[in-house]
């Protein structure tokens, strides 16, 4: 019989798919249909894996069958051979030799197949037996005889190299030194923080932590940020280390994906770095995992099963009895919270490595700015002095396009996407407007729609408008870093090289430049418009807007050049804006933690989003409505209740041409929100308007829109 977690073939009316064994059942039952063809011997999805994708199910409430769906590998789930033919042999055995024809008179196709067999000594690959029509069940049928056997040629494990290091390691700093000694004394499960500033060599604490681990012949997964997947990263840990690196990202295809899942699960690969989807890989021999820049929020998936892959390592972690190290400048405040209540140990490095300052962050007035103009002369004049000192200014602009709005001067009319609640972005380079919510174009009009004026104008200004403008002012090249200026692959890795390597230029970008990066001749920053994100209504605008701000301020003032931060401002008043620029993150957590602690708001309160998208509004909230319904009584405030907020339309009424409304779920304790969530799934799932809209359960929503 196949065990849980290995593939099978299963007939689903007149198709067949691909299935994963989850267990065994009596033939008797009528509603099971007996397995085609079993396609794994072993488990593809390991005993672990399995475990964590159940528990996922579980926690997200989400379907185990899409689970499983959604952590194969693409061949594999389109039921390809998990290994290369030329790594499987058919061959016939000693006793199948011996086997007179006549006894196989009732069983023509074996009959053929052990002749074919018999004549190739050497054996038959599956292709090869393809070829020749040999019928697959024939072969079953020999091998149950012990008459053929099916070998499996695995790639072989490459042995540890002697010395696990490539290069020596740096020099530590004491904080450092207490950090690396803190990890490698852990002894089975035990979470770290890693909460050092900018520039403080956290990814030296990682490396330097990761040899011994490596020495001892375990693995170590290492998650980053979708964009942190630089060369410039993986090759600090293919040059320190002797051992082979697998990575993981979405720019993969399908056959590198394969055979990356399975050398980290044989233990080919010694070291597996990866984007947010890496950590539902199968591990040989796991013996540490790090979470880089474990603030970020593309390691929460924001569609299908919406996980969050920094929860989901420290579950592995402790199910893999290892340690895990979350490691960001600015972390999150629920990572923040575990460590000031000693759920994680908590390490600090509160200087920069190599003796380089933290810069300062210096708070320019835009009150009193015109309207249009994205940057204030001071901040202008400090750029031009900057590459006139033969230096690199970063000016960050979380907006990409030319301006984010057009409109009419005589009768006020915006352009608008036709399927958003939301205005069309101009881009003057494409000669198109877009919509940055569905992807709507549309050609720039010419005339407005509602009155016929040519008194078209733009307002605000996006990343090419600030290129555009920095272009005609400054004596250097400017180099736009966004969505739009990095779709060719390897378009990115060419720009960032070029500022590297370290000719006066202006850099202009949005949060792709935020993170990680490092360029030696960067010596001012200007950030723009982060006021949104401070002053919004969404609980976590302020947490954002801060890291935002410390993560760009900390791209500058690197080794020798000290750093200069301008942030522009409107609320230069603001409490939280003077607690960021005074670039006291821990300040601002606490004063954060402390308003959440006070609304029951996450990390000292649980949060569910149960969301729909229908035709109409009216439709989204009777849905959302009928779900709430048998659950309305538990709105009280003790201390296991669960709160419902909703049905209410969501902050973006309309997206993509559909009405969406969301119902908000708030809990003091986990499992009092859990029980409730539930029964709740499966209410909606029974549910006949189900069928009317689209509709999910975010469980711990990162995105409230
Ligand atoms: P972080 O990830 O904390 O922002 P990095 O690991 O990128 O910091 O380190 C910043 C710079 O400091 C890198 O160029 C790194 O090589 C250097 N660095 C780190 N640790 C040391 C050390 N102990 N001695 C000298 N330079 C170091
Ligand atoms: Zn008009
Ligand atoms: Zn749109």
């Amino acid at each position: 019989m196949p065990p849980r977690g290995a593939r099978v073939e299963v007939p689903f009316g007149k198709r067949t798919l691909v299935g994963v064994v989850h267990g065994h059942q009596p033939s008797s039952l009528k509603t099971l249909k007996p397995v085609k063809q079993v396609l794994d011997e072993a488990p593809i999805i390991d005993e672990r894996l399995y475990a964590l994708c159940e528990w996922a199910a579980g926690y997200y409430h989400h379907p185990l069958g899409e689970v499983l769906n959604f952590v194969l590998p693409t061949l594999l789930r389109q039921g390809q051979a998990a290994r290369p033919d030329a790594e499987i042999r058919w061959r016939i055995t000693d006793r199948g030799r011996h086997v007179t024809p006549d006894r196989l008179k009732r069983a023509p196709r074996q009959q053929e197949a052990l002749a074919l067999l018999a004549e190739h000594p050497d054996g038959l690959t599956p292709a090869m037996l393809e070829a020749l029509s040999v019928s697959r069940p024939a072969l079953q049928a020999l091998r149950e005889k012990q008459w053929a056997e099916r070998e499996e040629h695995l790639p072989q494990v490459p042995p540890l190299p002697a010395d696990v290091l490539a290069e020596p390691a740096l020099s530590a700093s004491p904080e450092q030194r207490l950090a690396i000694e803190a990890i490698n004394q852990a002894s089975g499960f035990q979470p770290f923080l890693l909460d050092g500033v900018t520039g403080s060599g956290k990814t030296e604490v990682y490396l330097q932590a990761m040899a011994p681990v490596l020495a001892a012949g375990h693995q170590v997964l290492v998650l980053v940020p979708e964009i942190g997947l630089t060369p410039q990263t993986l090759r600090r840990f293919r040059q320190r280390f002797a051992v082979p690196v697998t990575v993981m990202h979405s720019g993969l295809n399908d056959r590198e994906r394969l055979e990356a899942w399975l050398a980290a699960g044989e233990g080919r690969a010694r070291i597996i770095i990866g984007t947010r989807s890496a950590i539902f890989t199968p591990l040989h021999s796991p013996g540490l995992i790090i979470v880089d820049e474990a603030h970020d929020g593309s390691l929460k998936q924001q569609d299908g099963l919406r996980y969050h892959a920094r929860d989901l390592a420290t579950w592995r972690a402790r199910q893999w009895n290892i340690p895990v190290v979350h490691g960001s400048a600015t972390p999150a405040l629920e990572t923040l919270h575990l460590a000031h209540t000693d759920r994680y140990q908590w390490l600090r490095l509160r200087e920069r490595a190599g003796g380089a300052a933290l810069p300062d962050i210096e708070l320019l007035d835009a009150r009193d700015a015109a309207p249009d103009a994205p940057l204030l002369p001071s901040a202008l004049a400090a750029i031009e002095d900057t590459v006139r000192r033969g230096e690199q200014a970063l000016v960050f602009l979380n907006r990409r396009g030319f301006a984010p709005v057009i409109l009419c001067r005589d009768c006020g009319w915006q352009a608008e996407c036709p399927r958003c609640d939301s205005v069309m972005t101009w881009h003057r380079s494409l000669s198109q407007l877009r919509c940055h919510h569905c992807d709507h174009q549309q050609r720039v009009p010419r005339r407005c729609p509602e009155c016929g004026s040519s008194n078209l104008i733009d307002a605000g200004a996006g990343t090419e408008k600030l290129e555009a403008l920095l272009s005609d002012h400054c004596q250097a090249p400017v180099v736009r870093i966004d969505r739009d200026t990095t779709r060719r692959k390897g378009s990115l890795d060419a720009k960032l090289a070029e500022i590297r390597g370290g000719a006066p230029a202006v850099l202009v970008g949005t949060q792709m430049l935020a993170k990680g990066h490092h360029f030696p001749r960067l010596s001012l920053v200007v950030i723009t418009n982060l006021d949104a994100g401070f002053l919004s209504a969404d609980f976590r605008g302020p947490e954002q807007a801060a890291q935002l701000l410390l993560q760009v301020a900390g791209r500058a003032g690197r080794k020798d050049l000290r750093g200069r931060v301008l942030l522009q401002s409107r609320h230069t008043d603001h409490h939280l804006v003077r607690l960021a620029a005074a670039g006291d993150y821990h300040a601002l957590a606490d004063t954060l933690l402390e308003e959440r602690r006070m609304a029951g708001l996450p990390p000292f309160g649980h949060l569910a989003l149960l969301r729909c998208e229908a035709m109409s509004m009216d439709k989204a909230l009777a849905f959302l409505d009928e779900c709430a319904a048998p659950f309305l009584q538990h709105s009280n405030i003790d201390d296991d209740s669960v709160n419902l907020l909703g049905p209410a339309p969501a902050p973006m009424e309309k997206r993509a041409g559909r009405y969406r409304a969301q119902l908000l779920l708030q809990a003091r304790q986990r499992p009092a929100l859990h029980a409730v969530l539930d029964a709740l799934v499966r209410h909606a799932r029974g549910l006949p308007s189900a069928r009317h809209c689209r509709w999910h359960l975010d469980v711990d929503p990162t995105e409230m829109v």
